[in-house]
Order: C-alpha cells, then sequence, then structure tokens
C-alpha cells in the first residue's frame, strides 16, 4: 500500500487559489481565511516560499494549516481513505502548477511507491 510523502523541491500545496478550494469552506476559520489572504502575493505563491528551493522559510512556525499531519484530520476524505486521500491532493496540486508529466510529479509517484 502507498504511504503519503512529501517531497522536496515542490511546494506545490503553497499556492493558494481560495476560489477553487469550495471543500475548504467548512475547514478554515475566517482568521485562517486572512492569514493565508495575507500570505498570498499577486501570482498566488506564498510569500514564505523560498522559490529557489521551494522550502518554507517559517517552516518550524508555519500555520496549522501547512502542516499535512495535523490538518488532514479535518477531511473527511482523510478519515475514510486515509494517505490514499493526500496522495490524490498532492497528485493534483502538482499536476496544476507543474503538469502531469512533470519532474515534481514523477519524483512524487516514485516516494509515495517507495515507502
Ligand atoms: S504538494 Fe505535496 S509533495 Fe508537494 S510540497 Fe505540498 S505536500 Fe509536499
Ligand atoms: S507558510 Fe510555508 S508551508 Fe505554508 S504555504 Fe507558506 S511556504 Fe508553504
Amino acid at each position: 500500500m502507498k504511504s503519503w510523502s512529501c517531497i522536496e523541491n515542490c511546494g506545490a500545496c503553497c499556492r493558494f487559489d481560495l476560489t477553487e478550494r469550495d471543500d475548504l469552506s467548512n475547514i478554515l476559520s475566517s482568521n485562517d481565511i486572512a492569514l493565508i489572504n495575507s500570505m498570498s502575493t499577486k501570482d498566488g505563491w506564498c510569500k514564505h516560499l523560498d522559490k529557489s528551493n521551494k522550502k518554507c522559510k517559517i517552516y518550524e512556525s508555519r500555520p496549522h494549516f501547512c502542516r499535512v499531519n495535523e490538518f488532514s484530520t479535518s477531511f473527511k476524505g482523510y478519515l475514510q481513505n486515509g494517505d490514499k486521500f493526500l496522495i490524490n491532493c498532492c497528485k493534483q496540486h502538482i499536476s496544476s502548477i507543474y503538469g502531469n508529466k512533470s519532474n515534481q510529479m514523477n519524483a512524487f509517484k516514485t516516494a509515495v511507491t517507495k515507502k
């Protein structure tokens, strides 16, 4: 069985478009949404992402919704399907940012198969 894993040099989930995320409306608080809006730059990427290496510059103090292991338990899909849900979420993010045939997608598929 595949296990979810984050990969280096991705950051695909650090680009926000809340207008495309109806699924978050019941999960995020108004404070969360205000924080996300304050973190988003004009091109949609989080201002805390170091674009040169796709690392979070505030990793230790990142918001709760950036902590996958913690935040995932807010989703019915995770409670029902576990890592399969997370893997699909990452694939959607990676596909929309880098494409289905990107290096990031290949690296992610390899990472979740290896574990
Ligand atoms: S999209 Fe998934 S693999 Fe990529 S940075 Fe986010 S959690 Fe990690
Ligand atoms: S705070 Fe860090 S983990 Fe959260 S979206 Fe921004 S760069 Fe990504």
